[in-house]
């Protein structure tokens, strides 16, 4: 077994502390990652507490934006050699055999993809613990490159923030002449709007106040919204083609968010609140409008993402952080006071 250190949760009420485990040692499909830093998603905060009642389990490593150098390979490993950057995101397996798993589209697995930390192993050797720690072993199929020029402290939030917008923009076709909306500018949402931008799109971020207006720009945004100020949203009724929500919340004013939307326009939802939306149908009817979902992104569109921001110069914005201020980070996110991720410096444990 290999010995690995970290920050775990204990229970869903206490906050992260220090905490050494064991991982598996190589099989011969498995790549050992020397993780160098580890992005904080807005879901390790859910899960740690336990918010979606998927029945966390503890102790939980969190982390599933974790970027790293192959230390070592198992003696089938045919993808990855010692020295490659490389990255893990959301989940480590899937089944392998569903009629999604067969397309490639292994994030929408039938009987569950394995994700990267709280979720029994396939093998049944365990429960799988995340990103912050020092070293990952994973199944070389959900391994993905990093490609030359993505800093791994700047790629680490690409594996979770970057594929969980990337991929619904591609799946509803964004890109020129198409008006597309982000809804809540933080982790995932300032990823949705460099990426849209990089497609061609014309964009505007949806924001609940004025603070990151000047930030929205900066990024390449080229509307803003400010969602308390109700004459910005009436004067944009029947706008947008596309919608992705990122809030993290379900205290949104639905009727007339949905009311952005133009005929036969979809509201994508990638936020993941504690909460249900409170979802009146008219606005859906009237204008045939859609209301959707999506969940993190394949493999294969995963690194399709990775090679997109390497080629366009898309990365996120984030502050580097020590593992021993992990709990100052989650009460910053939780105030909707980060710009844009947190990351996590591994050597610092
Ligand atoms: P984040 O950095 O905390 O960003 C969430 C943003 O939502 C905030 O920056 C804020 O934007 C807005 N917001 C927060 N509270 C609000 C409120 N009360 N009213 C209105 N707006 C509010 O979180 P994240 O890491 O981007 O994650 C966002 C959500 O996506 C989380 O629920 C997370 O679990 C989920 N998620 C889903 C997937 C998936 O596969 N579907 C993957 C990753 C994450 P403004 O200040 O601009 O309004
Ligand atoms: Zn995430
Ligand atoms: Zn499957």
């Amino acid at each position: 077994m290999i010995k690995a250190k970290g920050y775990a949760a204990l229970s869903a009420t206490t906050p992260l502390v220090p905490y050494t485990f064991e991982r598996r040692d190589p099989k011969e499909h498995d790549v050992v990652i020397d993780i160098k830093f580890c992005g904080i998603c807005h879901s390790d905060i859910h899960m740690t507490k336990d918010e979606w009642k998927f029945g966390s389990m503890y102790p939980m490593v969190p982390g599933h934006e974790i970027a790293g150098v192959v230390s070592a390979v198992g003696s089938k490993v045919t993808k990855f050699k010692v020295g490659d950057q490389v990255g893990v995101g959301c989940m480590v397996d899937s089944c392998r055999e569903c009629t999604n798993c067969k397309q490639e589209l292994e994030n929408y697995c039938i009987p569950g993809s394995t994700l990267t930390y709280s979720a029994p192993e396939k093998d049944g050797s365990g429960i799988t613990q995340g990103g912050y720690s020092n070293v990952i072993v994973t199944n070389e199929d959900f391994v993905l490159r990093i490609p030359d020029g993505l800093p791994l402290d700047k790629a680490a939030p690409l594996l979770c923030a970057g594929i969980t917008t990337y991929s619904p923009l591609k799946h509803w076709k964004a890109g020129p002449g198409t008006k597309v909306g982000v809804l809540g500018l933080g982790g995932l949402g300032h990823m949705a709007t460099k990426i849209a931008v990089a497609l061609g799109a014309e964009v505007t971020v949806i924001s609940h106040s004025d603070k990151k207006r000047e930030d929205a720009f900066k990024f390449g945004a080229h509307k803003f919204i400010n969602t308390k100020n109700a004459d910005e949203v009436t004067a944009n009724a029947l706008y947008f083609d596309l919608i992705i929500n990122t809030v993290s919340s379900a205290d949104l004013e639905m009727m007339s968010l949905l009311s952005l939307l133009k005929l036969d326009g979809s509201m994508v939802n990638v936020g993941a609140p504690e909460k249900p939306l409170s979802i009146n149908v008219f606005p859906l009817l009237l204008m045939r409008r859609s209301l959707s979902g999506s969940a993190i992104g394949s493999i294969k569109e995963t690194q399709e993402m990775l090679n997109f921001c390497a080629q366009h110069k898309i990365s996120p914005e984030i502050e580097v952080i020590a593992p021993d201020q992990v709990n100052v980070a989650f009460e910053r996110v939780l105030k909707s006071d980060v710009r844009y991720r947190f990351v996590i410096d591994m050597a610092r444990l």
